[in-house]
């Protein structure tokens, strides 16, 4: 660091302190801003004046520790300040000759004259470059741009990349030698050396109308001279408003108007260094910064699916709910549906026993009869005194009987009409049969012929509601019974046959009475069709109903007459269900 003091006036104001960037060496340095100092101290007498000579760090280190008024730095130096320090520019270099404030500065890549191979920036891949330090402004950092731009990474794409170090003839010095085969150095630097210059040549030339000197990059603004936050704004106006009056003069050394250093911030940010160098960072927020296209992609992607999750969700319960409330309906539905077919059933049932009643009486009335008979016997033989204990003991045995009978009958009956929920047991087919014959032929005066066939195995059994399936048989043989109580005798009897096809228990109930005509067979199982006087036309479509509550079917035939009997064709109602099964323990 080389500190210059000019000898202190007698009425000492506010001292000024300005840093220079040192690229040139000690001397250099103080023969490069004498004129500067000398200016200012003609301009603002009164006022001390020091100049520091500093690198990059110790610049940096000045400021933070508020040695420093003002700096003169390159313009890369400067946005870092700026940036981090908050530095501000009052004045930018003009070095005229053809330059401007905003284009000063650039790289030129020099080789050897003699290296004709060497033509273009991508010319460097494979090859060995000097550079004064990776700090250097037109030293480096331009040139890092332009090579990026042609796709080249100093550091992968080179074979050596030498920081040789100030002053900047020595890179000069490395290429001459051979040590390598390019070198990066400050515009007009080249130029400056004079004869020594035509032993190089700069590499891809610019074209740059009225700039002096050959550039291989794009141009620059020149140093700015910066005031910093705890500056005297009033030090900073007197300072800019004298170097403001500075002639070019021998020196070259003039300031303009702050010059526009926003190229400088596009060329950092392209590089990632500077006030940029967070963007090499891998943080959270970079990576955002950086792959915002593909993390707003995702998060839309995501956002998407929840929007597409909740509204699945949302219409799986709504369809839930619908069907829960249709389920619920349902069995409300079936639920009265299967009260209302119970009332009807039981309505059948009591609408069999009513056209049964009249001869139900007359069968009661026999055995009430009997009774009477033989209870009058006794009192008349009591009464004549003949009354023996063989006599007495045989009356009331009679009498016993016959009350059991009409007892039976009413059990049976009372069995039959009474209201109940459907229920399933298993049954032998035979039983049932059985049970309903007796019960049909119980009910009636003069009872006709009941045969009943079974071919099927012993064993066989299957699970129905009892009461039904006896309901649907008292129906088939009491319509039978109707159909032939007409005709004469022998086309009177009914037939009751069980079989099975298929595991299924067919019941048929086989009349020889007037047979089905055309409308009866079309409209048999529909409700309140009857062809009779006193009919109520339910009886089939309950017995319809009731196959089909168990999975099975009812259906009519008209079999056709028996060639050597005088038989009418008659009707043959059969009833088919599924399920039979054999015990073979029976067997
Ligand atoms: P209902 O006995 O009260 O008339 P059904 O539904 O039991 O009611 O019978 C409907 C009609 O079917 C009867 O009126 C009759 O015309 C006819 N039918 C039923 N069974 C027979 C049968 N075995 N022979 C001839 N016709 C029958």
């Amino acid at each position: 660091m080389l500190s210059l003091c000019l000898p202190q006036p007698a009425a000492a104001q506010a001292e000024i302190r300005i840093g220079v960037l040192d690229f040139l060496g000690a001397e250099a340095t103080v023969d490069e801003w004498s004129p500067l100092l000398h200016h200012l101290e003609r301009s603002l007498p009164g006022h001390p004046l020091s100049l520091l000579q500093l690198d990059h760090a110790r610049m940096r280190a000045a400021v933070i520790a508020g040695e420093l008024d003002f700096v003169i730095t390159n313009p890369g130096h400067y946005v870092e300040l700026e940036a981090e320090l908050g530095a501000s520019r009052i004045l930018t270099l003009d070095g005229g000759g053809g330059r401007s404030p905003e284009r000063a500065l650039g790289s030129a890549v020099i080789v050897r004259a003699e290296r004709a191979e060497l033509g273009t920036l991508k010319d460097l891949r494979g090859q060995r470059v000097a550079i004064v330090g990776r700090e250097g402004f037109g030293g480096f950092q331009l040139f890092w741009g332009a090579l990026t731009a042609v796709g080249l990474s100093p550091d992968d794409d080179l074979a050596a990349l030498h920081a040789v170090g100030f002053p900047m003839n020595r890179v000069l010095e490395a290429v001459a030698s051979g040590r390598a085969d390019a070198g990066v150095v400050r515009t007009c630097v080249l130029e400056s050396l004079g004869a020594g210059a035509a032993a190089f040549r700069v590499l891809a030339p610019r074209n740059e109308p009225g700039f002096p000197c050959a550039t291989s990059t794009p141009l620059y603004p020149d140093w700015p001279l910066a005031s910093l936050p705890h500056t005297a704004p009033a030090l900073a106006k007197a300072v800019a408003i004298a170097l403001l009056s500075m002639e070019g003069g021998r020196d070259g050394l003039a300031w303009a108007v702050p010059a526009d250093y926003q190229a400088v911030h596009e060329l950092f940010r392209r590089l990632e260094i500077g006030p940029y160098a967070y963007l090499r960072e891998p943080t959270l927020r970079v990576m955002a910064q950086r792959y915002w296209p593909w993390v707003g992609g995702f998060a839309l992607l995501m956002l998407g699916w929840i929007l597409y999750t909740v509204r699945v969700e949302y219409l799986v319960q709504k369809r839930t709910a619908a069907l829960s409330a249709a389920l619920t309906e349902r069995d409300r539905l079936e639920a009265s549906a299967r009260a209302a077919q119970e009332q009807a059933d039981h309505l059948a049932r009591l609408s069999v026993l009513g056209e049964l009643s009249g001869t139900l009486a007359h069968e009661l009335n026999q055995p009430l009869a009997t009774i009477t008979n033989y209870a009058s016997s006794v009192i008349r033989r009591a009464d004549n005194g003949r009354l023996t204990d063989a006599a007495l003991r045989e009356a009331t045995a009679e009498i016993a009987a016959q009350a059991e009978r009409a007892s039976a009958i009413l059990g049976r009956i009372r069995a039959f009409a009474r209201k109940r929920t459907a229920a399933r047991e298993g049954v032998e087919p035979r039983e049932l049969a059985t049970e309903a014959i007796a019960l049909f032929r119980g009910m009636m005066a003069r009872a006709p012929q009941v045969s009943l066939v079974d071919t099927l195995p012993a064993g066989a059994r299957i699970a129905v509601d009892r009461l039904q399936i006896q309901q649907v048989l008292l129906n088939l043989l009491k319509n039978g019974y109707d159909a032939s109580r007409e005709q004469p005798p022998a086309r009177q009897a009914l037939e009751v046959r069980l079989a099975s096809t298929d595991g299924k228990l067919d019941i048929s109930v086989r009349d020889y009475g007037s047979g089905l005509d055309a409308t009866a067979q079309q409209h048999l199982f529909e409700a309140f069709f009857t062809t009779k006087t006193d009919g109520l036309g339910l009886g089939l479509s309950i017995c319809r109903s009731i196959a089909e509550a168990h999975g099975g079917r009812l259906i009519a035939t008209s079999p056709a007459a028996a060639p050597d009997s005088d038989s009418g064709p008659g009707t043959c109602f059969t009833l088919s269900l599924p399920g039979l099964t054999c015990d073979h323990a029976h067997d």
